[in-house]
């Protein structure tokens, strides 16, 4: 069939199997073109490998280091004509690239919140590698199951203590407008760290290192973001904030229990995840603008270089005195603060694409779902199923 993009907010609900491919390809040569990345981890489980920071981890820890990997995501396969999500194209397209490069790449698809599905993951390991040498956790999820008691927990996207006047850029009419955001109850800041803190990356390792499955040594990392103070209400002082907090300190306690373990703080790029957050997008797209200009733009797949190339030291991280990796180091710059500071009270939707990189947004959201990819042939039919053993 012949697949178009089909926008639904801020959401894109078609995906393009040979164009999700070229995105995972393109990023597979920027890591080659950066050369092997001496020493490093050999056998890695990234939990929420499918899309975004996750599946960059793994694209750079196989073809930087040559790692074998196993990846665990949630996506749905293709069904009665209908295309698969973007990440089970993305997978398909890694799985079959490592394995020509005679890598080990394992799949789980499943919730990961889930008993089941960490005994999966813990059998393929056993099986396939023995052992990890380091488990990276990049999930982003709306909700979690408790895998104990069945309840369900979501997370909102909401101020804490103080209604938020949020500048907002509604991406599908290119339109800004201010929004009102009402702070979010108790529960909800609960709920919200139950699904995004550090509980359930804590209940992977337990369970890996229980299984034996962790090689001597092995070490656990997890992304968070902070941001500036334009973004501050709905994010680091926001629920959200709160859910990263408790993850970062979930660092402090898993390395306690003798799993070393680190977060790092990335920068702020289009993914799936990050769409949904009031306020990010228009954010995104003036610091965009700024940092090209700058010359210090980065994606996902140059984040996830630079810090297993540079920032990680084969265990050994380089961190501030909290302990986390700064990633986001060329994004907090004060010139970069600055000119977005200078830019954010007089954009409106009259001049969005004459002072910020919409554009480069726009693109970039696009290609999350493989839309917009030089050398492929949009009109041309394709197929929708992808095999993958997951
Ligand atoms: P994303 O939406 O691109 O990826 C989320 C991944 O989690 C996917 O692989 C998805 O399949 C998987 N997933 C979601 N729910 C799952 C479930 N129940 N079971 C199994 N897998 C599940 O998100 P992202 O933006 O790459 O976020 C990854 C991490 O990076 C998050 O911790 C996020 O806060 C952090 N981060 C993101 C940004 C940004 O700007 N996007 C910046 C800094 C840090």
């Amino acid at each position: 069939m012949v697949i178009k993009p089909k926008i639904r907010g801020f959401v894109c609900i078609t995906s393009h199997p040979t164009g999700c491919a070229a995105h995972v390809q393109e990023e597979i040569d920027y890591v080659a073109s950066q050369g092997s990345i001496e020493g490093g981890p050999k056998r890695v489980l990234i939990v929420g490998s499918s899309t975004g920071y996750g599946l960059s981890s793994r694209i750079v820890t196989a073809f930087g280091f040559g790692a074998d990997t196993v990846g665990v995501f949630f996506e749905r396969p293709s069904s009665n004509g209908r295309p698969a999500s973007a990440g089970w194209y993305n997978t398909a397209a890694f799985t079959q690239a490592a394995e020509a490069r005679g890598l080990f790449a394992g799949n789980i698809n499943g919730d990961a919140f889930s008993n089941e599905i960490k005994q999966q993951t813990i059998d393929m390991i056993r099986d396939k590698l023995g052992q990890v040498d380091l488990v990276i956790y990049s999930l982003a999820s709306p909700r979690r199951t408790d895998p104990e008691t069945g309840e369900v927990f979501k997370s909102v996207l909401k101020p804490v203590g103080f209604p938020f006047t949020a500048k907002t850029l509604d991406t599908d009419k290119k339109q800004i407008a201010e929004h009102v955001i009402e702070p979010a109850t108790e529960q909800e800041i609960a709920d919200t760290v139950k699904v995004m803190g550090g509980e359930d990356w804590v209940l992977w390792m337990d369970a890996l290192k229980e299984a034996g499955v962790l090689a001597e040594g092995a070490g656990t990392l997890a992304y968070s973001y902070i941001g500036p103070e334009v973004t501050h209400p709905i994010y680091r002082s926001g629920t959200i904030g709160k859910a990263k907090e408790h993850l970062e300190n979930t660092a402090a306690t898993l390395t306690a229990k003798g799993i070393p373990a680190w977060v790092a703080i990335n920068k702020a790029v289009v993914t799936q995840a990050s769409s949904a957050i009031p306020v990010v997008p228009l954010y995104i797209s003036l610091l965009f603008k700024v940092m090209k200009e700058k010359n210090l733009h980065e994606d996902c797949i140059h984040q996830m270089q630079r810090l297993f190339a540079e920032k990680f030291h084969n265990g050994k991280p380089e961190t501030d005195h909290e302990g986390r990796i700064r990633l986001d180091d060329w994004e907090m710059k004060t010139e970069v603060q600055d000119a977005v500071k200078s830019l954010w009270p007089t954009v409106t939707s009259e001049n969005l694409e004459a002072i910020s990189d919409f554009a480069g947004y726009q693109t970039d959201f696009l290609k999350l779902f493989g839309f917009g990819l030089d050398g492929v042939d949009y009109d041309a039919d394709v197929e929708v199923d992808a095999p993958l053993d997951a």
